[in-house]
């Protein structure tokens, strides 16, 4: 058997945070020596109160800011190549990406093909890619999140749909990591309410699932310390981060969701956010996040409310969460005393629960929060079937970078089940 792991590292971008601070990135990027900068954005975005503030400030600096706004909310290989080229083309010095999870990643990906061109899937993850390691360092990205949701402003993972695959995969290497994250509540004072529940979410289960994943010291080690992988496992240092982040987002998604004027219970899920992406950005996440990348690859016509796309998806978020309560009923077994801390934490009494409680507990505590923000109740009704069970399975198969990670071992069989558990959620 191979030698197991016996070293973990936390990485993380810088981050600034507070209301108002999006407009130091001119003082920031001028700081890095940056003179043409590309800024990276979604067309429902573009006309936006944070993008004008991003280009008068760099502007303001004497920076020459060129302004993309071709992403697309949910990237695919098209729309990341497609942004790669204007990277190219353009002669940029930096990046900055003022949006949600797509944009951020859009841009890393668009500054990693910039600056060190390559076949596309040479570093998309294996087996679907080749896996390759980034040669060297990007170009400077400062990210600005408008979304509390993906922490992709401190991870080095950027996520989209391999169109011939129907399935999301990424790219995954620690210099992808942005220098900086400015992360301005002033920026999501407008989100859709749908669009809060479901970020809101997936924060919530990249703070469960880097809690309860395989912990580091149970991995096999890497052959050389360039090898080892950015997602590593749970470890004392991720866990206090993803503590608090299930702690706040427990307290505050129901508030934020329901009323987008109260600046506390919105500030503190931005704030819980970043909180779990630099817990999740070194730890990683399992099933949930396996299981999701199949659910929104395949959507056929479900267009959840209030999203601005236009086109069928299923929310990153949304897909993620109606695969956790199966999932955490599959894994309580490994690490009960995970599980039940998970629970405790988001408000639940655990004091005369016994380790058999742990997987019911924690299920429960998640499906109470998704039935008080109107989340649909499971896969059926976004649109799935018991028929669909066989596809969903073969598109989460390959998602080894996070299966990995479940601190259970899964296999066809035990992933059926789950997704026939996730059909109906109450
Ligand atoms: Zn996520």
């Amino acid at each position: 058997m191979a030698d197991l792991e016996y070293a973990f590292t936390i990485d993380t971008s810088s981050i600034k945070y507070g209301p108002g601070v999006t407009r130091e990135v001119g003082y920031e990027m001028d700081r890095m020596g940056a003179q043409r900068v590309a800024v990276i954005t979604d067309p429902g975005l573009a006309d936006g109160e944070p993008v004008s503030v991003v280009l008068e400030s760099l502007r303001a600096e004497g920076i020459d800011a060129v302004l993309f706004d071709g992403v697309r909310v949910e990237p695919t290989d098209v729309s990341f190549k497609e942004a790669a080229r204007f990277a190219t083309d353009g002669g940029f010095d930096a990046y900055v990406a003022v949006g949600g999870g797509s944009t951020m990643d859009t841009a890393k990906a668009a500054d990693l093909y910039a600056t060190h061109p390559a076949d596309f899937l040479a570093y998309v993850n294996a087996p679907v890619g080749e896996g390759r390691p980034v040669p060297g360092p990007l170009k400077p990205l400062i990210a600005i999140p408008t979304t509390s949701g993906t922490g992709s402003e401190t991870t080095g993972v950027a996520i989209f749909d391999l169109l011939e695959l129907g399935a999301k995969t990424g790219i995954a290497h620690r210099a992808l990591r942005p220098v900086m994250g400015l992360v301005d509540p002033d920026n999501t004072r407008t989100l859709p309410k749908m669009v809060t529940a479901c970020s809101g979410l997936d924060v919530l289960s990249h703070g469960l699932e880097s809690f309860t994943a395989l912990p580091f010291d149970r991995r096999a080690a890497p052959e050389s310390p360039g090898l080892r992988p950015s997602y590593q496992g749970s470890n004392p240092i991720s866990d206090v981060w993803a503590v608090r982040a299930i702690e706040m987002v427990a307290q505050n998604i129901v508030q934020a969701v329901h009323d987008p004027e109260d600046d506390e219970a919105r500030s503190r899920m931005l704030l819980a956010a970043t909180f779990a992406g630099i817990g999740f950005g070194n730890a990683g996440v399992h099933l949930p996040h396996g299981m999701s990348y199949p659910v929104s690859g395949m959507v056929r016509e479900f267009v959840p409310e209030h999203y601005p796309s236009g086109h069928a998806l299923v929310p990153h978020g949304m897909s993620v969460i109606l695969n956790a309560p199966a999932v955490f009923r599959f894994t309580a077994p490994t690490s009960p005393e995970r599980h039940l801390e998970a629970a405790r934490l988001m408000g639940v009494d655990v004091s005369s629960a016994g380790p058999e409680d742990a997987g019911d507990l924690l299920a429960d505590a998640v499906i109470d929060i998704i039935k008080q923000i109107d989340i649909p109740n499971g896969l059926s009704a976004v649109g799935y079937t018991p028929d669909d069970v066989d596809d969903l399975v073969a598109g989460t198969l390959p998602q080894h970078r996070v299966t990995k990670l479940s601190p259970r071992p899964v296999d066809e069989p035990d992933l059926r089940r789950l997704f026939l558990d996730s059909m109906t959620l109450w």
